[in-house]
């Protein structure tokens, strides 16, 4: 902002200069040498290691509905930029808020602030500065991730044999869409509907598996905009191609008695899951597999050398799939 007002530096600090921490302890100096206040903030690499950059900005009525509430908005738009983190296998450090505000409403901003913090204090990651302008509200937020140097987990890596692998469940976030106009918050009616919408309002980001593959995986990708859309830019990149086992997409109890006829299209093509979706060799997987961070993983597929995304289905037929996802335009 060109004109400053002593609202808006009094907002900055009031709300956003105190969010997260990040424990600098393991390393032998300062991985944040400053933060908010200045013209720039500084971050320091440690040795033998990289920083992994992402940003995401969310526009109100097209990554989120209006009606969101202010903690559930800071903690999804966090939630979905540390994903893009977990995807590389790199550890949170810190993030950048540049926040377009239609007004200054210190209540909404104490609540949006409460769900960053929630979120920035349990991954360990510090807000170190940002922007904060007016108009139609809009927030983009830049994670900044460490990796040891040459070990961040690309999607160019995957080779015909590798089994694809996928964590937790899909479909969830997507059958909460159903739910939004009825009910904006977690505090839905049905027990099914309150899973739905707590899988799109609070995703977790698989941080700790996504270190964990580091050195293991041979590509990696996190899912939000559906299987077959996001197992697909992992086939571009690799020249490859996939068969995917219809019975082997993972599906929650929720999913399969809420919404049957839907679960198989919603886990392939909805979006906002932010589950990870990995390759490695099968004798990688044979050894990972009783590991406690691989409960949640399911191995829905294999890469193969002819491009292209095929399907086998429950009676042995197999059928080409076109990579239907999200797309924002
Ligand atoms: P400048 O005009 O030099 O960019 P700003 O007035 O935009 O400075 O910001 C002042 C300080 O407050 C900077 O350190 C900036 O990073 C920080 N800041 C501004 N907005 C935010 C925000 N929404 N969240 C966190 N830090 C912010
Ligand atoms: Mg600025």
């Amino acid at each position: 902002m060109t004109n400053h007002s002593v609202d808006e530096f009094g907002l900055i600090s009031r709300f956003f200069g105190n969010v997260g921490a990040f424990d600098e302890s393991s390393f032998d100096s300062p991985v944040i040498p400053l933060g908010i206040g200045d013209d720039c903030a500084i971050l320091r690499t440690p040795p033998g290691h990289e920083i992994c950059l992402s940003i995401d900005t969310l526009v109100s009525g097209v990554h989120f509905p209006e009606s969101i509430t202010p903690y559930h908005l800071g903690y999804r738009c966090l939630a979905v930029s540390l994903s893009d983190l977990a995807a590389m296998g790199a550890t949170p450090v810190a993030f950048t808020l540049a926040l377009t505000l239609p007004e200054s409403d210190p209540k909404w901003l104490s609540d949006f602030s409460q769900g960053l913090s929630e979120l920035a204090n349990e991954y360990q990651i510090k807000l170190i500065g940002g922007d904060t302008t007016k108009g139609p509200l809009t927030i983009s937020i830049q994670v900044h991730g460490l990796v040891p140097a040459g070990q961040a987990i690309k999607r160019s890596g995957a080779q015909p044999g590798d089994l694809i692998c996928v964590s937790g469940s899909l479909g969830d976030a997507g059958a909460a869409l159903g739910f939004l106009e009825l009910e904006s918050t977690p505090d839905a009616t049905t027990e099914n509907s309150r899973h739905f919408l707590e899988r799109y309002f609070r995703p977790q980001p698989k941080i700790a598996l996504g270190c964990f593959l580091r050195g293991h995986a041979t590509a990696a990708i996190d899912i939000s905009d559906g299987l077959l859309a996001d197992f697909s830019h992992i086939a571009k990149r690799s020249g490859v191609g996939g068969l995917l086992y219809e019975n082997n997409i993972p599906r929650s109890v929720a999913l399969l008695s809420e919404m049957e006829g839907q679960s198989l299209s919603l886990a392939l093509t909805a979006g906002d899951d932010y589950e990870l979706c990995f390759c490695m060799p099968e004798a990688c997987y044979e050894k990972l597999k009783n590991e406690a961070l691989f409960d949640s993983v399911s191995v829905v597929g294999v890469v193969s050398s002819e491009c292209g995304l095929k399907m086998k289905y429950e009676d042995g037929s197999e059928r080409v799939l076109s990579p239907k996802g999200y797309t924002h335009f």
